[in-house]
């Protein structure tokens, strides 16, 4: 497998956030997001093998494994490898939306879809598709915003347009942003599709601290 770095935590963000949690980072994304806060995983990372970093997972006692990068999917036979060999752990796949999502998908696993949004300018590349295959109490839709009008008529766009799938809606905003706009916004929509979420790890440790 080629990872970026492989450690123990605390999840900062989606369902299972704050839950002790063992992180898989894979290298490359697909993607070159306008405000990228991860472009040290671009390159083609360390090979690891799978013994080893199977290894490291049963060590650390985490219950939980988040696969993400990059783009973990650009991994997605590695990822199917790992989430099959440990059926009694759960893991979070955090992806774009830009490569297809049902592969991944298996009883003990979870997707944070991280929808890129127009001022990403990578939205073309997203696969609406993924959209019918996010699981209603399983699998998670989320946006970072800037909370400019312009990004709420687009989310609202999505919200309606996916209402009849059911799955919840993640709102995150961008880093450096003030949250309070976004999470007044949140509240005036009064819909409980709607969830939201402040990067934890990015507010215990420096926003720029690896591994955490
Ligand atoms: S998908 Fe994530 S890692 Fe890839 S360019 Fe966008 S923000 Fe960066």
């Amino acid at each position: 497998m080629q990872l970026i770095e492989h450690y123990l935590s605390l999840q900062g963000e989606g369902l299972r956030t704050g839950k002790l949690t063992y992180f898989v980072r894979f290298a490359r994304c697909n993607l070159r997001c306008s405000w990228c806060d991860s472009t040290y995983t671009f390159g083609k990372g360390k090979p690891i093998s799978f013994e080893a970093i199977a290894q490291a997972i049963k060590k650390s006692k985490a219950h939980y494994v988040c696969l993400t990068g990059g783009e973990p999917l650009l991994h997605t036979k590695d990822c199917i490898e790992l989430i099959r060999h440990f059926p009694n752990l759960h893991f979070d796949v955090e992806t774009s939306g830009s490569i297809a999502i049902q592969p991944v998908q298996l009883k003990n696993s979870s997707i944070i879809m991280d929808w890129k949004l127009n001022h990403s300018k990578m939205s073309h590349k997203m696969k609406q598709e993924n959209f019918s295959c996010l699981r209603k109490n399983q699998d998670l839709l989320k946006f970072v915003t800037d909370g400019s009008k312009e990004e709420q008529m687009e989310i609202l766009k999505i919200e309606k347009k996916t209402r009849k799938f059911g799955f919840l809606i993640s709102l995150q905003p961008v880093f450096g942003t003030n949250p309070e706009k976004c999470a007044n916004w949140l509240i005036s929509l009064k819909n409980p599709r709607f969830q939201f979420n402040l990067q934890l790890h990015k507010t215990i440790w420096s926003p720029t601290q690896t591994r955490v």
